[in-house]
């Protein structure tokens, strides 16, 4: 069974390590095929692909996309996208546009409930300025104390409902799926567990989901526990859906799930690679469709 980890952060957005050395600790680790999935970004995936080349890892070029649907949020992870796809290009551009506004916002909230200077804090641990996100306050708050660690402060922090929340209006579904179907990729729910849709909901999603010509539902995530991952696999299959999975990994000591560390899929569950022919992945994962 081969080491495959479809979901993961460098620097270039929210995640600890730069691309290269993301990539040299999947090496490490033992991951054979690696896809890097920024936030709205893809940056990173020149110097991670360089460097996964030199450590014949196969390396598949990835993104996370923040979309708004229904008044909340879902992030559509993207595979084998083609990063030169001038419509997925500006899309994110647009996208990240937005966050530098939503940080203002972030701060003036968490100011409201005597936290001061946070714009500024979450700065210092950006990589780059235009990815400014959610988990660069959450850093900046444990370190002033507010909270033991990143997850801690999602409890309290920066979520609907609790002190430093800010709305905010991301990318549509069908835009997300289109650039990402439209470069060549295939566009995947990540973590649907995280969005707590109820039945009725998650059914829509799915419906549209399809319906815009998305490939696959994450069902192995370190967002995922084993029954929710059984529950999305049956679902996945219901839907033919194909199924992919990801560390979602962040920063050594900041991840459920470690670069490569993933527990198998379900039974059942048709690979998201299952299909994949013409890229170097497929030469590796079977020899015999290519
Ligand atoms: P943003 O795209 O700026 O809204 O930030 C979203 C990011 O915040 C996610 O990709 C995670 O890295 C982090 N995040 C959100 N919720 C949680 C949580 N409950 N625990 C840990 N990290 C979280
Ligand atoms: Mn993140
Ligand atoms: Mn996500
Ligand atoms: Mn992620």
């Amino acid at each position: 069974m081969l080491n495959i980890d479809l979901h993961c952060h460098s620097n270039i957005s929210d995640g600890v390590l730069p691309p290269a050395q993301l990539v040299e600790r999947a090496a490490m680790r033992g991951v054979e095929i690696l896809a890097l999935t920024d936030h709205d970004d893809i940056a990173g995936l020149a110097e991670a692909r360089q460097m996964a080349e030199a450590k014949s890892i196969t390396f598949i070029n990835g993104v996370e996309i923040s979309v708004s649907w229904r008044g909340r949020t879902l992030h559509i992870i993207g595979l084998d996208i083609d990063p030169a796809h001038a419509p997925l290009v500006e899309g994110l551009t647009a996208i990240r546009a937005g966050r530098a506004q939503r940080a203002e916002n972030i701060a003036l909230e968490l100011e409201k409930v005597g936290i001061p200077d946070s714009l500024a804090g979450a700065y210092a641990h950006v990589g780059e300025r235009r990815l400014i996100g959610r988990t660069h306050f959450a850093r900046f708050l444990v370190e002033q104390g507010y909270a033991k660690d990143v997850k801690s402060v999602f409890k309290k922090y920066l979520v609907k409902g609790k002190p430093g929340y800010a709305a905010h209006e991301w990318a549509s579904l069908s835009d997300a799926v289109d650039w990402i179907c439209g470069s060549g990729g295939q566009a995947v729910i990540a973590h649907p567990a995280r969005y707590d849709l109820g039945k009725n909901v998650l059914s829509d999603l799915l419906d549209e989901f399809c319906a815009l010509g998305g490939s696959a539902l994450e069902v192995v995530t370190s967002s995922h526990t084993p029954e929710q991952m059984q529950h999305f696999a049956h679902h996945a299959k219901n839907r033919n859906l194909l199924a992919s999975c990801g560390s979602d990994f962040h920063g050594p000591g900041e991840s459920y799930f470690d670069l490569g560390q993933l527990p198998e899929f379900p039974h059942g569950c048709t690979p998201v690679w299952h299909h994949w022919k013409n890229n170097m992945a497929a030469e590796r994962i079977n020899p015999l469709i290519t």
